[in-house]
């Protein structure tokens, strides 16, 4: 049988015809690896933008975010596993094209305010062709694109949406790639990304969950806050706290005291540290 090899992911999946990629959102067909999960909406809410979290990209204004399914990392305290952790069986899902979804970012601007679009929920990037034709539809309609994104892709993927993303939230989740083993990650492409997007002008805040035992140590922070300060020591970093979700459900939440320690050693390398879920 034949298999093509997905160049999304530093995973390079090797998908037999007519099966899915490990994201469950990317499936080989006609011999070509193709996003299964193109216009297919699971989740659609008008947010502020401080939810994504972004702190400091048009505060105080709303944002309509839009979600797939699929996610390429396995975190086991995922937040949203009913959408970024199943395939196109486990859930329920809308069609809409580009052209639908950016007219109604723009009908919901005029009636409630609103700033473009934002790529969320799940892992936008493994249906990435979807958010670069989202996003050339919204720029023409003279709005924004938000993109809140575990990070994880090849460089060519980010190279090409970078100039239609405005904004991005990006997790830099640990400090290593021996914390990216345990999520399934590439810590050095998750790095590239943020660095790329940022070069190409986009305004760019990262997002460390604090989850104990794990990347809890003033180390650790250190380690995030200085590869973020190599990038501009002005780039926002939200340090937030863990609660029990996904495969963690058992486990207790980050103390309120170690998310605000964290967040002031973070500060020492960075000019503006927010801490969140506290
Ligand atoms: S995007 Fe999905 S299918 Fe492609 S390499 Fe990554 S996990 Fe595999």
């Amino acid at each position: 049988m034949s298999s093509a090899v997905c160049g999304t992911c530093p995973r390079h999946c090797r998908i037999a015809e007519g099966v899915f990629g490990f994201c469950r959102a990317r499936k080989a067909t006609d011999g070509r690896v193709v996003a299964a999960n193109y216009g297919k909406i699971t989740s659609l809410a008008l947010d502020p933008i401080e939810k994504k979290p972004i702190a400091f990209f048009h505060s105080g204004e709303n944002v309509l975010s839009v979600g797939s399914f699929g996610c390429n990392l396995r975190c086991p305290f995922c937040q949203n596993d009913s959408i970024s952790q199943r395939g196109e069986n486990g859930v329920s899902c809308q069609s809409a094209t580009p052209v639908e979804l950016a007219d109604l970012a723009l009908k919901v601007r005029r009636e409630r305010g609103n700033l473009g679009l934002a790529y969320t929920y799940n892992e936008p990037l493994v249906g990435w062709e979807f958010v670069r034709d989202c996003a050339r539809e919204v720029h023409t309609r003279g709005m924004f694109n938000v993109l809140v994104s575990n990070g994880c892709a090849e460089a060519a993927v980010v190279e090409e949406l970078a100039p239609l993303i405005d904004a991005a939230n990006i997790d830099l989740k640990g400090p290593s790639q021996e914390y990216y083993d345990w999520v399934g990650g590439d810590f050095a492409a998750v790095c590239r990304t943020i660095r790329m997007l940022h070069a190409a002008g986009c305004h760019v805040e990262v997002t460390t969950l604090v989850v104990p035992g794990r990347n809890d140590t003033e180390s650790d922070i250190d380690a995030i806050a200085a590869f973020v300060a190599s990038v501009s020591p002005e780039i926002p970093l939200h340090v937030t706290r863990f609660f029990p979700r996904f495969q963690m459900s058992n486990a207790q939440p980050t103390p309120v005291a170690v998310v605000r320690h964290l967040a002031e050693a973070a500060g020492k390398r960075l000019k503006r540290v927010l801490t969140g879920n506290i």
